[in-house]
């Protein structure tokens, strides 16, 4: 997991390694510096930088490569 303190509020969070690494895959820039983490207590947007998740991110690049392939499956007539 990811631990995050938001900047604002200093409440204490955690991400999910494969739920960022999907959203790092999402966005339009190729090597994106940054994730925008929303805090779940005041909804500021957090910005952490892709650098320091690096080695959670790496830990997690088979699962984050096959929930990404599932996701493109699932139009193709999910059960
Ligand atoms: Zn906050």
């Amino acid at each position: 997991m990811i631990h995050v303190t938001c900047f604002k509020c200093r409440r204490r969070f955690d991400l999910d390694p494969v739920f960022v690494g999907r959203e790092l895959r999402k966005l339009k820039a190729r090597q994106p510096k940054h994730y925008q983490a929303v805090c779940p207590a005041c909804h500021s947007v957090n910005k952490i930088s892709v650098g320091e998740m690096r080695k959670d991110l790496d830990a997690v690049a088979d699962e984050i490569e096959a929930t990404a392939k599932e996701q493109a499956g699932q139009s193709s007539g999910k059960q």
